[in-house]
């Protein structure tokens, strides 16, 4: 599995820094939002470093459907049932300010977000 040793969420992936984690498996892990933006707000990462969704290729189609997924099946076991958004911020422009791609899904009773 390839990590970057300067990346958070690498660090997060091999256990050097904590997180509480909802769901993990081979593939991605899912852990709460340090600084949450709703009552609920998970992050999907791969385990493998991808720096954002501009790195990913027909390769790794596989990989976000499976990110997905399990973003949405959290949602319902965490007890969100009255929807929830998802958001992937992309480079510098996107706001991306860790670099190892992650899906945000936020969900819980409003208001919590613009728009
Ligand atoms: P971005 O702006 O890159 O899409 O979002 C990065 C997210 O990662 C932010 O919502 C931020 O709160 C979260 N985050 C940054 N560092 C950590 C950390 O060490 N632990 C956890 N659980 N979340 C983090
Ligand atoms: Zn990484």
């Amino acid at each position: 599995m390839s990590q970057d040793p300067n990346c958070i969420f690498c660090k997060i992936v091999e256990g050097k820094i904590p997180a509480r984690k909802a769901f993990e498996d081979e593939q991605v892990l899912a852990f709460h939002d340090i600084a949450p933006w709703a009552p609920v707000h998970i992050l999907i990462i791969p385990k493998q470093h991808i720096a954002s969704l501009a790195e990913v290729g027909l390769e790794h189609a596989g990989l976000l459907g499976h990110m997905m997924t399990v973003g949405v099946r959290l949602m319902a076991e965490l007890g969100v049932t009255n929807g929830f958004r998802t958001i992937v911020n992309t480079g510098a422009d996107g706001g991306q300010e860790v670099g190892h791609l992650h899906l945000h899904f936020m969900g819980g009773p409003r208001p919590w977000a613009r728009g």
